[in-house]
């Protein structure tokens, strides 16, 4: 096949969410050359297109901040261009769902002003960016390292050649392109909306703009998409515009005026929570959190439940076999209970940051990031004020 163009770079990461976002900045900040590919025409993944809009707590829910680096930086700066201010309340409720009540060290962002400073970050850090450029097909070597990435977008068939990869893309692209062993994920049909509402009341912008969020109701039927059928995701994404219709038939029905009712703006992403996840060189599942790992790089306190925190194990990151590469954020080696708390913001920016900051070492270090020391990767985290262990917390 012949391409349009090759590009070269130290580290290519795939998914320009949270995650992706989060190891572009910790490889660029090192002085890696760094490239970020993504699908959409926005930055931010699920977060801004998918119209997400509450930063979940980087805190234990108990008054400790468990979290630190790009995860606590792109917390502070998530209300920049929005209404919504920083609360810094430490020691929410025990137990239990805070709700985006800012009780915790979480906050409220507006989807389309965080784009803004997403983008304002990576130009900062030098890091190259592609946007509505999807990556459609991984070339590896006879070893299972993956060296090359091959792209699609206007300019045509292209090639991003790097010396490490991260795999950002919220479904384990880069690994399954790779030939690895992934997992797939249960979804519900919950689709979050922006809307006119006068005198809104559920997730409110302000009096008259708010998020409607079609939570899943307690006995819900999973909704089960075929991975393997081509219109599967196509499925999933009309029946949440069926549900949407739905309900503002019922409200018109029921003589709420569309001049006060009406959507503003649909999710640009599949708003589906677990799509597909890496099978790791180690997996979180239930009741991994408060367990001690000897490979441990990182703490991360679960969004659900207050002194509920789990240690990340670096093999999370890790495939199973594909080589030179690590995966970030929603795709990552957790299973159950751990893919349900792993899957949100906070953790994609955490399991971002120690993938970047793993890669710039493993090509410093002329070494494969699953052969890449510990003890190196977490002198480097500690910088950061990373913990590793829960009873450093104690
Ligand atoms: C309905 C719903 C409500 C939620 N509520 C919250 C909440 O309140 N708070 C919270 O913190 N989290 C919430 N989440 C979860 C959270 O938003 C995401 O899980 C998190 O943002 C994931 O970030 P990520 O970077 O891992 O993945 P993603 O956001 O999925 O980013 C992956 C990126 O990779 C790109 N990509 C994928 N494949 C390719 C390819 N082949 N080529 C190029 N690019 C590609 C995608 O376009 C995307 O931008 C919610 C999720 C859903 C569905």
């Amino acid at each position: 096949m012949s391409f349009k163009f090759n590009l070269f770079y130290d580290v290519a990461v795939a998914g320009g969410g949270i995650a992706g976002v989060a190891a572009a900045l910790a490889a660029a900040r090192r002085g890696a050359k760094t490239v970020l590919l993504e699908n959409q025409v926005f930055l931010g993944g699920l977060a801004t297109s998918g119209l997400i809009y509450i930063y979940l707590p980087l805190c234990d829910g108990k008054g400790k901040q468990v979290s630190f680096g790009i995860t606590d930086e792109l917390l502070r700066l998530a209300p920049e261009y929005g209404p919504f201010d920083l609360p810094e309340q430490w020691g929410g409720p025990e137990g239990g769902f805070t709700g985006g009540k800012s009780t915790r060290l979480e906050c409220r962002f507006s989807p389309a002003g965080y784009i803004l400073t997403l983008d304002k970050l990576l130009k900062e850090a030098g890091v190259d960016v592609f946007l509505e450029t999807r990556i459609c097909a991984v070339e590896t070597a006879s070893d299972g390292t993956v060296t090359a990435l091959e792209t699609e977008n206007l300019a045509g068939r292209g090639k991003i050649t790097a010396k490490r990869f991260v795999d950002a893309t919220g479904d384990a692209a880069v690994v399954r392109y790779a030939g690895g062993a992934v997992e797939t994920g249960l979804n519900y049909l919950t689709p979050w909306v922006l809307q006119h509402c006068k005198n809104a009341g559920s997730f409110v912008f302000d009096e008259n703009i708010e998020m409607k969020a079609f939570n899943r109701s307690e006995n819900a039927e999973p909704y089960r998409y075929n991975t393997d059928d081509p219109r599967g995701m196509t499925g999933f994404i009309r029946d949440s515009w069926e549900l949407l219709r739905k309900y503002y038939d019922e409200a018109y029905a029921s003589g709420i005026s569309r001049k006060d009712l009406y959507p503003l703006h649909l999710p640009a992403m599949a708003q589906t929570r677990m799509t597909a996840r890496i099978c790791g060189k180690e997996t979180l599942t239930n009741g991994s959190d408060k367990m001690t790992f000897e490979s441990s790089v990182g703490l991360y306190g679960d969004w659900r439940i207050a002194d509920k925190v789990w240690e990340v194990p670096y093999g999370i990151l890790l495939p199973e076999t594909v080589r030179g590469t690590l995966a970030a954020g929603r795709c990552i080696s957790t299973d159950g209970d751990a893919w349900d708390a792993f899957r949100v913001i906070p953790s994609a920016a955490l399991t971002g940051e120690i993938s970047g900051v793993a890669a710039v070492l493993s090509i410093k270090e002329k070494q494969d990031p699953a052969d890449l020391s510990l003890d190196l990767l977490r002198e480097e985290l500690r910088k950061l004020n990373y913990q590793f262990h829960y009873s450093e917390l104690v």
